[in-house]
């Protein structure tokens, strides 16, 4: 049988009415996506490299589909995980920066960002935001001089590990993944305080996630994390961690990658997803959740999912489970936007 997502989430009329008010009225900011890497010839896929302009069949991202579907900011990561070892992962990371600035110079929808005003200027006039964040600081090379120039590059948003250990942390695939956040992550900390760059502890370990917590003042996000409550997977947080989150102003981006949303990942739906972001508002409330899809860094999204363009089916389900308008604008970005004016300005 032909699959409808609205058979199957049974919106009324009056309620998609609201839906797509609703969603044509947010800011909706997704803070993260592996994009960028779909810019560059892929070495490990032989596909041809895609364009920002072009719509595709490939992936899950591209302007066209952000714009059907309502897409305010999207944060594009550059994430040189297949390419983790110095000096390699900076030359990748230097052509993603390069891919980052051409491919948004070359269509005049969309433009990049660096400050929350910024981007609420653009929401005025209909214009797509791209916000640049470094995932895994493998091209940092452990110096603090290549933080202070990626953030004269733009970046706004960083994690110090994707899988592996990095001079600034350990990440989850790190064989002794125990160890705390060296001085050198604590030095990192402090000048990203200072200059406006967001901490993003999605894929550190758990024993890190806790130093961080310690260290840190102002807000941190997890960027693409879902509430391991709901689904045990270890790129998820515990309770406890959602609570220290919350704690620090900061928020968690729902990350819709199959085996981050549902055991297994097998069948996995937007409900399911929402399941997460019911179960974080009854712990902490609604100001700490928002959206990070992981597209183009994931398999088969959910159903109902599939690309960015399905977007409004978000907003759809979360006005079919009750939530009030407020709550609804402030999940679809508001948050991030909250978090976004206080740490880059
Ligand atoms: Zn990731």
């Amino acid at each position: 049988m032909e699959y409808s997502f609205l058979d199957m989430i049974q919106i009324s009329d009056a309620q998609e009415e609201r839906a797509m008010r609703l969603h044509k009225e947010a800011i909706i900011v997704d803070t993260h996506c592996d994009t960028l890497m779909h810019f560059l010839p892929q070495p490990w896929g032989g596909r041809p490299a895609r364009k920002l302009g072009e719509r595709s069949d490939f992936g899950h991202i591209d302007l066209p589909r952000m714009i059907d579907g309502g897409i305010t900011c999207q944060t594009f990561a550059i994430y040189t995980g297949r390419r983790a070892f110095v000096p390699e992962a900076s030359l990748v990371a230097t052509q993603m920066v390069d891919k980052f600035y051409t491919e948004i110079a070359s269509n005049p929808e969309i433009i990049a960002v660096t400050t929350h005003d910024e981007i609420v200027e653009a929401k005025k006039k209909g214009k797509v935001c791209g916000l640049l964040s470094m995932e895994g600081a493998e091209p940092l090379m452990g110096e603090l001089a290549s933080l202070r120039v990626y953030y004269r590059l733009g970046l706004r948003m960083l994690s110090f590990a994707w899988n592996y250990r990095t001079p600034f942390a350990d990440g989850l695939g790190a064989k002794r993944a125990e160890s705390k956040l060296p001085e050198l992550g604590v030095q990192a900390l402090e000048e990203m305080d200072k200059l406006g760059i967001i901490f993003d502890v999605s894929h550190l370990s758990d024993s890190v996630f806790w130093d961080v917590a310690d260290v840190m003042k102002r807000p941190f996000i997890a960027s693409h994390s879902n509430a391991r409550a709901v689904c045990d997977h270890p790129r998820n947080c515990t309770d406890d961690m959602i609570r220290a989150i919350a704690e620090h102003g900061g928020v968690l981006g729902m990350n819709y990658a199959p085996a981050f949303v549902k055991k297994n990942g097998e069948g996995a739906t937007i409900e399911d997803l929402v399941d997460h972001i019911d179960h974080i508002v009854k712990l902490v409330g609604p100001d700490h959740v928002g959206l990070g899809s992981d597209y183009d860094g994931i398999g088969n999204p959910p159903k109902g999912l599939e690309s960015v363009d399905k977007t409004p089916n978000v907003t759809r389900v979360l006005v079919r489970r009750g939530y009030s308008d407020e709550d609804i604008l402030k999940m679809l970005g508001g948050n991030h936007m909250r978090v976004f004016k206080e740490v880059i300005g």
